[in-house]
Formats: C-alpha cells, sequence, structure tokens
C-alpha cells in the first residue's frame, strides 16, 4: 500500500477526533475557495472551536496523532478490532500542520489526542514531542490541550503539562463496572491517580509562580475531563454523582458529557441506538446548576425521576423547583441571592440585574419580565408588589403548563 498523503492522514486523523466532546466544533454553512473563487473554506477538516479560559472563542486544530490503538475499548471506533482505515501523523507533521493553519490564521490552537501505539509512554513522548516542538523551536504562543494518557509514567504527563495549556484525562464512563466491562486494559484508580497528580502539580506550581516569577506555569488552563453517556447503565443520579466527586477530588475547570454514539462494526455488549441528545443537554445543565446556582449534587439528584435519569421534557431546575413547591412563591423584593437562583427562568445575569434594580425601588411583575425570557415561567413562583400566584404554584397541571410544548410533526406538509 502506498503512504498516505498528509491530506489523507488529515482526513482519516480529524474524523477519529471527532468523537472527542472536550471540544465542540460549532456548525456552519459549507463553503470553500476550490476553483479559484475567493479565499479560505469553512470546510477546514479537523477545525473545531472552543472556549479559552478568558471566554473568548477560539479556533483550534482538533486532530489524533494516530488511531492505531493497541487497546480495546468497546465504545472507540480506534479500538485494536475495529476495522477502520488507519494513519499516524510523525510529531514533525503535526507540528507543520499547526503552525501552516496558525499562519494563514485558520486556528489558534492545537487541541491533540491518540490512540496508543507500542506503549502508554511512547505514545505520550511523542504528544509530548509536538508540544515541546512548537514551545520551544517555533516559540508557539497559541493554545495548546494535550489529551493525556493515564497509564503513562507521571514524569512524561508532567512534562505535558509544562508545554500545554490545558491537559484532560477521559474517565470514560461514570461507573467502574462500567469501565471494567467496556474498557478492559482500563483502570478506574490508574485514571484518578493520574488526576490527582495533574491537580498537585498544577498547584504547586501555581504556588510557586507567585513566589517566583519565572517559575514554570503548569497546564494554566487546568484540567478537564470527559464520560461517555448512554453507553452502560449508569442513571443521570450516578452521572451526577461521579462528576461532582471529580470536581471536588481534582479541582476540574470541567466534565465534558458525550452521548454515546454507535459506531460501525460495534460490539454485542453496546446499546444499539444512541441516548437521546436533550439527555447530554439535561447533564450539561445540571452541571450548571452545581457550579453557578449553589446547588447541591444531592438536589440536582432530587430532580430525577423514579429511574434515575432527569426528565427529558423539562429542565432539571424546573423539575426540582416542581417537585419542591412549599420553597414557592419567592418575593423579589425580599428573597436572597440564593433564593432567587432557585426560581425557574431566572439565569445568573437576570438575578443579579434583580438585585441591583431593588436597591432603588419595588418591583413590578412588568421590571421582572423584562429581564427574562419567559416570564410565563417564572410568574408561578414568584412575588412581585403587584402579583401574587395565589393558587398557581399549586396546580396540579403546572408541569405541562410550562413544559416546552414538542412541535407536531407535519405528516401532510409538501
Ligand atoms: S485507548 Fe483511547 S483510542 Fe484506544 S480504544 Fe480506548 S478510547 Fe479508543
Amino acid at each position: 500500500m502506498s503512504a498516505r498523503t498528509i491530506l489523507q492522514k488529515l482526513e482519516i486523523l480529524a474524523d477519529a477526533a471527532k468523537y472527542d466532546a472536550s471540544c465542540a466544533s460549532s456548525g456552519t454553512a459549507k463553503r470553500n475557495s476550490m476553483g479559484g473563487k475567493g479565499i479560505g473554506s469553512t470546510e477546514g477538516m479537523g477545525i473545531c472551536h472552543a472556549y479559552a479560559p478568558d471566554g473568548r472563542c477560539i479556533s483550534l486544530l482538533k486532530i489524533l496523532l494516530t488511531n492505531h490503538c493497541i487497546f480495546d475499548c468497546h465504545y472507540c471506533i480506534n479500538r485494536k478490532s475495529s476495522n477502520v482505515a488507519r494513519a499516524r501523523f510523525t510529531p514533525q507533521e503535526v507540528v507543520d500542520l499547526t503552525l501552516a493553519f496558525y499562519r494563514r490564521n485558520y486556528i489558534e490552537g492545537l487541541f491533540l489526542s491518540s490512540g496508543i501505539v507500542k506503549s502508554s509512554n511512547h505514545t505520550m513522548e511523542q504528544l509530548v514531542e509536538v508540544a515541546r516542538i512548537l514551545r520551544e523551536e517555533h516559540d508557539f504562543r497559541g493554545y495548546i490541550h494535550l489529551k493525556t494518557i493515564p497509564e503513562a509514567d507521571a514524569e512524561i504527563v508532567h512534562q505535558a503539562g509544562l508545554y500545554a495549556d490545558r491537559v484532560s484525562i477521559n474517565v470514560e464512563l461514570p461507573t467502574d463496572s462500567g469501565l471494567t466491562r467496556l474498557a478492559p486494559d482500563k483502570d478506574a484508580r490508574q485514571i484518578e491517580g493520574a488526576m490527582g497528580k495533574v491537580k498537585s502539580d498544577i498547584t504547586e506550581l501555581k504556588d510557586a509562580h507567585k513566589r517566583f516569577k519565572h517559575a514554570p506555569r503548569f497546564a494554566p488552563a487546568g484540567q478537564s475531563t470527559q464520560m461517555i453517556v448512554g453507553a452502560d447503565a449508569a442513571s443521570d443520579a450516578d452521572i451526577v454523582g461521579k462528576a461532582s466527586r471529580l470536581y471536588d477530588s481534582f479541582g476540574l475547570r470541567r466534565v465534558y458529557y458525550s452521548a454515546f454514539s454507535p459506531i460501525p462494526d460495534a460490539s454485542a455488549v453496546l446499546p444499539l441506538k444512541r441516548p437521546p441528545l436533550i439527555r447530554e443537554h439535561r447533564l450539561y445543565q445540571s452541571d450548571w446548576l452545581m457550579r453557578f446556582y449553589g446547588y447541591k449534587p444531592a438536589e440536582v439528584m432530587q430532580a430525577t425521576e423514579a429511574d434515575g435519569n432527569l426528565p427529558l421534557d423539562i429542565d432539571p431546575k424546573l423539575a426540582w423547583a416542581l417537585k419542591f413547591r412549599e420553597q414557592f412563591p419567592v418575593d423579589v423584593n425580599r428573597a436572597s441571592k440564593e433564593q432567587l437562583l432557585r426560581v425557574p427562568g431566572l439565569g445568573v445575569k437576570a438575578v443579579g440585574r434583580i438585585l441591583a434594580s431593588r436597591r432603588h425601588r419595588n418591583l413590578r411583575l412588568d421590571d421582572v419580565a423584562r429581564l427574562t425570557q419567559s416570564i410565563t415561567k417564572v410568574r408561578p413562583f414568584i412575588c412581585t408588589v403587584d402579583w401574587r400566584p395565589v393558587t398557581l404554584t399549586d396546580r396540579a397541571d403546572l408541569r405541562s403548563l410550562l413544559a416546552p410544548k414538542t412541535e407536531q410533526l407535519e405528516l401532510f406538509a409538501a
């Protein structure tokens, strides 16, 4: 077989990287300059968008170093037993691609992951080598996110953190039993051990940097992880519990949730259907409740239904409020910030504006309406100087009144 060209490798290895949700790409219209017209393309293979620590949206080249792998994780298209086209970049090829894309202003950084070739240490060394060449030989100042292999020696992972802005180690599945069944080569203790080491390196070098200006930085954008949802029997309550333990134990910047998607030649132990995408969305909402709205994990779990899963038709904040109606209505002119953050339909910004405005005058329902997208959702849970919901909060059909209307399929549409 003739050697693959860089473009062929890029096609295979950018496509193979798309299953990693840690930096999701945004959809856009297809345009390109093939045929000599115009300049630029929206079909740049492997380009995705991510958010930098300062909130900027940045474009990243998102690729694998290789999709060869000696592991056999059932849910992964790149597993040893999968029948996919394989390719492998050298570190220098990834460096050249990154710099070429960067100079053309296509990207502001690199998101690099890899299947495991030869050994975990060998693969991790290759990933680090890409970052080293970029930083040391080309003084590359763009963003670098390196996926880290938990089975590799801690010293090599440490090197990764010295070059990368962010490192991530995937926990893969929400439960240890799911990991044992679906990723037999991986070990939950090893994964969490590696995350713990990254956390202590981040803390240690952050402290050193405060004391000595020239102390090296270690993963200044922190570490993150990803969990696959729907490949095993774990419920949303299990996932929320796991995510909260990970945030607490390892100081993660983000936990990403990736709805399992069926792959060609899938193993028989996997479900045939992907979970509804809305499940992934509800988990992200529950994540926000814990990180920005002051909900404890146990409270998010209270929003789940009898099967341990979050409802799909309403968001978890509304689900919680409907279960704990005795906590409402809250008086927007007197309630604490914590109480206001519990009101369905009031976001962090709206609560901030309510707190600022009520210093000057008593708020009316119209004032609150101007701060929210849907006053219908808010009304049953608040009082203002001119509004009390009376029996509305306790109505048995409140859930159906507030659930977003599902669109009727147009059976006879042209
Ligand atoms: S180690 Fe990574 S690339 Fe290899 S099979 Fe498992 S998930 Fe896929």
